[in-house]
């Protein structure tokens, strides 16, 4: 199912032009037009899903397969040193797109791309043992 509001559901339709790195019945990879860097791709798939959570199982399989594919195909065709898999899920982690996707970044050495910012100062692991009692207490 696709929705008509949605960008990347006109994008599939050709409604809207993309330059298409990869396309088969259930997959689709086309250049960000705004790249973090040289060779951004961005995969989806030919439903309508809203993200991860969204997406139904017996179709990762394949997805993932394909998502591995692409980027080695980025990999060699970019001579990239490289690639960064990123996927926003939620206003809140950045998603502006609400149709579920894959973001594949190419990386050179020393190319100094900002894609998750600085990490933040180490924890004990006393903090960590607390943060894995509340992921396991709220199941
Ligand atoms: P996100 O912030 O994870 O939702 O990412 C959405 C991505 O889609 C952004 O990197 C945009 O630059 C990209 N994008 C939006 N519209 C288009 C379009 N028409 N063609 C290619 N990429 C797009
Ligand atoms: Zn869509």
């Amino acid at each position: 199912m696709l929705d008509s509001n949605c960008i990347f559901c006109k994008i599939i339709k050709g409604e809207i032009n993309s330059i298409v790195v990869y396309d088969d019945e259930n997959i689709m990879a086309f250049l960000d037009i705004q790249p973090f860097q040289t060779g951004h791709t961005v995969v989806i798939p030919k439903t309508h899903n809203m993200n991860l959570f969204d997406f139904p199982d017996v179709k990762m399989n394949d997805f993932f397969i394909n998502l591995k594919k692409i980027a080695s195909k980025l990999k060699i065709g970019l001579n990239a040193d490289g690639i960064n898999i990123l996927q926003n899920n939620f206003s809140a982690a950045g998603q502006v797109v609400n149709h579920m996707h894959f973001h594949i970044i190419p990386r050179w050495k020393g190319d100094m791309i900002p894609v998750f910012g600085k990490k933040k100062k180490t924890v004990s692991s006393e903090e960590l043992q607390l943060v894995l009692k509340r992921i396991n207490e709220n199941q």
